[in-house]
């Protein structure tokens, strides 16, 4: 580690960071900047959106003409999976793999791909290497054609994915899931659904996905706007033109605004900039812009990996990120920052240094990175004002780091602004524009890059209830927060698989743990049906238990968040709120958990369960 400042030599590439020595000065700064954020709503700042009011064209399908036209089918079944992406996507095929073919996979929209068939905005990619990110790598023999590709290209690798497996034959799309009963004469779940059908499954598989439903902000008079706008989610290329690479020729000539810089904001805003007449950026909190470094695949390197290359990678990726406990191949901003943080500990206390000696090299190294993005700040953005505002200060796991090569520069153009409402907030929207910062500007086009419901019960979020054993409902147990083992089944709710962020792992790529649910949930199906088992479900005991593992948990992490800026990691600063999985549900690290799962497994004794034959 460097203890003089090396300035930035080249901007797109990672370069050392400063010596950071005054911790209480940092320490002050981030916590006036982290109060200027927080808000006395917490998650409820959200408009719950009323799909079927005023807000229902945020929630609409832009990608199909209409609704669903086949009819009400009346079925039973082995399993219903509710949700097509990447979670339902590898049901359908792990099920396959223990004979289970009579199954059904229900989607609102209208493909596979989930999050990557909502989520078509230009710039769209993933943020973690596609060679971990896509599943079943190995399998497919499918070689992507970058580091970080396309969404567009992930979407057709789900397609493809779901020809190869004859996924299409078992899928029912366009199609909400409106209630869910326990009927325990038949040991079958009861499913309908908006348009009217009902499924008798044996098991049910389902998730309360965190970025399923977007929300919008509750700023006065949202609804007033005459001009065009909508989510990021529901991208409208009728308007815009173009597609997810670019080319968005309608925005020429047009006034736009964008709210929103998370992720999503950092992909979409230079392409917007590209083409609109003017771009505002209204901004509460900036996110951390580490460089791309994306890259054509290698093909050599590609073709030269070995048998169990996927597997290795993953594991070493999320053991490197999650708990610096190895180096990982991946060598992307997410290892870089965890090989830094490891050198800084090494350099404070050797092989074994004391709890003081780690927490104080992590709180100093981070400091250093965000020195050296803050850095970089300056060196890209010419205004001094804009880069001011672009710099982040807090920690930086607080929020997801964003990557961009894109993102700081699109601010060197005089046609893009950036108006800061961190202080104070967007005041209102009126039937023209937006008025913040004590200024009305008028906008043809707003676009909400405000994210996802995160921090709402789970039943708000699937958008369903699930009535279970002895009149028990799914939204009276989880009211104060989830209950389940292994957070994959909850007592008086037999044979139903939640899926997602339910008491489960917290981990940098997702696709990794949707793959080790899934092995887990095909483990207890598959336990059940050879075993002649009727029903699956915990005891009162284990699920404590599992609640006890979980409160301690996040009692390793409260003083942690709630030094961090509000965001979705924090529940918006309400951290005691139980309605969030990522606060009071969590295992971390990822790979601790699918360790635990493993080994429970191997025990062969389904301890914590019980099956009724
Ligand atoms: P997000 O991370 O929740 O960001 C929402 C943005 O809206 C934040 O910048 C937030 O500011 C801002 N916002 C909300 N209300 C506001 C208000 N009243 N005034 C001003 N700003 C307001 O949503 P996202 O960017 O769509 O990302 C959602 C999730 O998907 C994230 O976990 C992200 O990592 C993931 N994602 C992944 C990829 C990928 O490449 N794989 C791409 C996109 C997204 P505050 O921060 O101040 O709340």
């Amino acid at each position: 580690m460097s203890d003089q400042n090396i300035g930035v030599a080249d901007p797109h590439s990672f370069i050392p960071a400063r010596r950071v020595e005054q911790l209480e000065a940092f320490r002050e700064k981030y916590a006036a900047e982290r109060d200027k954020r927080l808000t006395k709503e917490g998650a409820d700042q959200f408009q719950a959106i009323d799909f079927t009011g005023k807000f229902a064209d945020f929630d609409a399908d832009p990608h199909v003409d209409g609704p669903r036209t086949s009819e009400p089918v009346s079925l039973d079944l082995d399993v219903l999976v509710i949700g097509a992406g990447f979670m339902g996507m590898t049901a359908g095929i792990e099920l396959e793999k223990i004979g289970i073919t009579d199954y059904k996979i229900l989607d609102v929209a209208a493909d596979f791909g989930g999050t990557w068939y909502w989520n078509r905005y230009p710039g769209v990619r993933c943020d973690v290497e596609s060679y971990i990110y896509l599943p079943y790598l190995e399998e497919t023999g499918y070689v992507p054609t970058e580091r970080y590709i396309r969404g567009s290209e992930i979407f057709a690798y789900c397609q493809s994915l779901a020809r190869k497996h004859g996924l299409y034959d078992h899928a029912v799309f366009q199609t909400r899931v409106t209630d869910m009963e326990w009927n325990e004469d038949t040991a079958r779940w009861a499913v309908r659904t908006d348009a009217g059908d009902e499924f008798r499954a044996r098991f049910v598989a389902t998730q309360s996905g965190l970025f399923t439903r977007p929300h919008l902000p509750g700023i006065p008079g949202i609804e007033t706007f005459a001009g065009h706008s909508f989510h990021t989610s529901r991208w409208d290329y009728a308007y815009t033109g173009g597609d997810d690479s670019g080319n968005l020729e309608g925005l020429r000539g047009k006034k736009v605004a964008i709210i929103g810089t998370g992720a999503t904001g950092l992909q979409v805003i230079p392409q917007i900039a590209d083409f609109a007449d003017e771009l505002v950026v209204y901004q509460r909190t900036p996110t951390q812009v580490m460089p791309r470094q994306n890259a054509e695949t290698d093909l050599e390197w590609f073709s030269a990996l070995t048998p169990g290359w996927h597997r290795e990678r993953r594991a070493a990726f999320d053991k490197c990120v999650q708990d610096r406990a190895t180096l990982s191949d991946v060598d992307d901003g997410w290892v870089k920052f965890a090989k830094y943080q490891m050198d800084a500990v090494f350099e404070a206390g050797g092989e074994n240094p004391s709890i003081e000696q780690l927490i104080d090299a992590m709180e100093r190294s981070d400091y250093e990175w965000n020195e050296m993005l803050r850095d970089r700040v300056d060196a890209i953005v010419a205004d001094e004002s804009k880069a001011d505002k672009l710099k982040t200060y807090y920690r930086t796991m607080c929020k997801r780091p964003g990557f961009s090569d894109e993102y700081l520069p699109a601010f060197n153009k005089d046609s893009v602004d950036i108006v800061d409402t961190a202080s104070t907030p967007i005041e209102r929207i009126t039937e023209t524009g937006i008025v913040a910062d004590g200024q009305e500007r008028e906008f043809d086009l707003i676009i909400y890059a405000t994210g996802f419901q995160g921090g709402r019960t789970w039943t708000d979020k699937a958008g369903y209830d699930v009535l279970g054993r002895n009149g028990n409902r799914l939204s009276k147990k989880f009211a104060d927060g989830l209950s389940t083992l292994h957070g994959f089944l909850s007592k008086d709710f037999p044979n139903l698989f939640l899926l997602g962020f339910t008491q489960t792992a917290t981990i940098t790529n997702i696709a990794h743990l949707i793959d080790e649910q899934a092995r887990h949930m095909m483990y207890l199906i598959d336990t059940c049906v050879s075993s002649g088992a009727r029903t699956i479900e915990p005891t009162a005991e284990a699920e404590q238990a599992w609640g006890k593992v979980m409160s301690d948990q996040t009692a390793t992490r409260t003083d942690w968040l709630l030094t961090c800026t509000p965001g979705l990691y924090n529940n918006e600063g309400k951290i005691t709120d139980s309605r969030n999985p990522l606060v009071t549900g969590v295992f971390v690290p990822g790979f601790q958990y699918f360790d635990l799962l493993e080994d429970w497994r191997a025990d062969g004794n389904l301890e914590g369960l019980v099956t009724e034959h």
